[in-house]
Parts: C-alpha cells; structure tokens; sequence
C-alpha cells in the first residue's frame, strides 16, 4: 500500500470538492462540473482510492461518479441554488457552525480561523472559515503537505493533523451533508455526497489496518469466457479490457483500477466471473485468453475461437463463421 500516492489522491479529491461546494457567486461553478463523471478532474484519483480501500462506500461512491452524465453548467449551477440557497434559507447549511454551535458565526467560524492563521494560511475568499469549502481546501492542503513530507517523522505527524481535523471539524458535520445529498435527485451532487461520506468518515481512510485484500473479478474456467466483451462495457472504470493481436485475443484487469462493484460478475451472460482475494503481484491480470481463428480466403486473423465457439454452440455451424468480417459478405 503506497500511502503517499493515497494522500496525493485525497488532494486532488479534497480540492475538487472543494471547488464544488464554493459559493459560485460571480465566476460560477468551475466549468469541468458540466463534463460526465467521469471527465471530472479527480475521476482517476477516486477510482484509485476506491479500489486501494475497497469499502462499500468507496464503491458506490466511484461508481455514482462513473455514471453522472454530462449537463449545462447552467443546470448545474441551478442544482446548487435549489441545494444551497433556497428561497427563504438553504435547505443545506454548508457552515459547521450551523450544525456544532446552533448558529452562524459561532465559537467554531472563530476556532477555524485561528487554526488557519497558525498554519501559516490566509483564506483568499469572502467566505467565512467553516464553510464546506474552506475545511476541504484546508483538508487538501494537509494531505499535500503529507505527500510532499521528506521523513517518517513529518509524514506522521502531517497524518496525524489531518486525521484529527476530519475527528474534531469535517468529519463531525460533512458526511451528513453528504448523506443529504445522495438522497438528492441530482446524479451530480449524489456523487458529490457519497464522495464526502466516504472520504470524511475516518476508520474508511486507514487502508492499513485492513486484514483482507478488497474481491476482484477471477476467471477459474477460461474455456467457458466467450470474450463478448460485456464486462468490458459494464466496467465503471475501464479496469477490464479486451486486447487483440495477430494471435490472440484476450481479457485483461487492470487491478488497481477495479472498484469491486461486482457488475461485470452480474452482467456476464456465461456466468463465469467469480470476485475473490488475488493474490498476484501484478497489477495487470490476464483473465481470459484464446487464440485467434484464421480466414480461410484471406488468410487474415478472424474472431476467437472463444466467439466462434459460442456462434457453432447457439446456432449450429452456419457457413460463415469461419471468415473475417471483410470476407464474410463476398464468401
Ligand atoms: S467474462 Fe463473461 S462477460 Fe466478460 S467477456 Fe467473458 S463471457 Fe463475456
Ligand atoms: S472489474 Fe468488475 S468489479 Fe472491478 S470495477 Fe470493473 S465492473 Fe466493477
């Protein structure tokens, strides 16, 4: 387990999230919020983190990201209004004083604001020090400042910082933002939720004291794989993928990106996926590999005899089969 890579992805996290929640005021949400999911800036590091720790809610939270579509920013920006804003008052209150102290403005917006300036930091906003986006952008800059530690020493104690801010600040009110909103009707801002809970909730960020390897997908009988791709396109990651060359085809996993979602183990129409501990070194699995068949009128590779396989077993042997695409319609 790569600690250092783990706080450089909850960097990128913490700052994403953090541009997410700001008040957009005059500039307005940051323009990669009207991209899909998984075009979102910090989609790679949270697939990262999901299948490093490999929770539940690491899994559904990368896979609510992976399935938000693209939309206007002005909807978006809507979204957050109706979330944030509301007509009267917010129906979600993105300050911890409003939730620890009972009011705005209270003994913790003051607490916060002397602990920032004690860090050396000067918050650049007109926003108040125990808004969401400030604790995050604090939470992002003590994560980067752990990555960037030269010994154990200042490693630990970065870490320990850190974890004692999400125990006595954002961790206390954040993840029930965050459950909030993923009971919202925006796909977005659900993810945005899930992402807050599981990445604020402290026992989910300590992969170290984890004593089973998260599932991952395994073949035992490669015979029975067809290689229809299936999986390939239920994958919210792209951790699996089919590679082809003269020879062979084959169906690989990418392990550190696999979020253990268990969707390809449910779409597999041959049922042949099973998840299980891996216990390989490498990061690149081959699941599943079959030699490529040759066309009879041209010689060139055709489909597997994995696919043809499948096509003689459903419908018999029609004349076909054996030919590349190209040749198929002039045999
Ligand atoms: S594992 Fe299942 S879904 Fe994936 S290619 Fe093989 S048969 Fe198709
Ligand atoms: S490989 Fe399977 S279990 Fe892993 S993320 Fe992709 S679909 Fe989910």
């Amino acid at each position: 387990m790569n600690l250092t890579k783990q706080t450089h992805f909850l960097d990128a996290l913490y700052s994403g999230l953090a541009e997410t929640l700001a008040s957009p005021g005059t500039l307005g949400l940051p323009a990669w919020m009207s991209l899909a999911g998984k075009e979102w800036p910090f989609f790679n590091e949270v697939t990262r983190l999901a299948a490093m720790i490999g929770t539940k809610a690491w899994t559904r939270a990368a896979v609510a990201l992976s399935e938000v579509s693209s939309s206007a920013l002005t909807t978006r920006q809507a979204e957050y209004e109706q979330l944030f804003v509301g007509a009267t008052h917010p129906p979600i209150w993105l300050y911890e004083s409003h939730y620890v102290d009972g009011r705005m403005l209270g003994p913790t917006t003051f607490a916060l604001s002397k602990l920032y300036t004690a860090c050396g930091l000067e918050a650049d906003g007109a926003e108040l020090p125990d808004h969401a986006a400030l604790e995050l952008s604090f939470l992002a800059y003590l994560a980067r400042q752990e990555s960037a530690a030269m010994d154990a020493v200042q490693i630990r104690e970065w870490g320990e910082t850190r974890k004692l801010f999400i125990k006595s600040h954002a961790g206390v009110w954040l993840p029930e933002v965050g459950k909030t909103l993923a009971r919202s009707n925006y796909p977005a801002w659900v993810a945005i939720g899930l992402l807050l809970t599981a990445s604020l909730t402290e026992q989910k960020i300590t992969p170290q004291l984890k004593t089973t390897s998260p599932l991952l997908p395994q073949i035992k009988e490669m015979d029975k794989c067809i290689l229809c791709g299936f999986c390939v396109q239920v994958c919210p990651t792209r951790a699996l993928a089919i590679h082809e060359d003269r020879e062979t085809t084959s169906l690989w996993l990418s392990s550190p990106l696999c979020v253990h979602c268990n969707k390809c183990m449910h779409v597999c129409p041959e049922k042949v996926i099973e998840m299980g501990e891996e216990n390989l070194p490498s990061h690149l699995i081959l699941l599943c590999e079959s030699p490529r068949g040759i066309c009879p009128k041209c010689g060139e590779p055709t489909f597997s005899q994995a696919e043809i396989k499948a096509v003689v077993d459903k419908i018999g042997n029609p004349p076909w089969v054996e030919y590349c695409l190209k040749c198929r319609t002039i045999a």
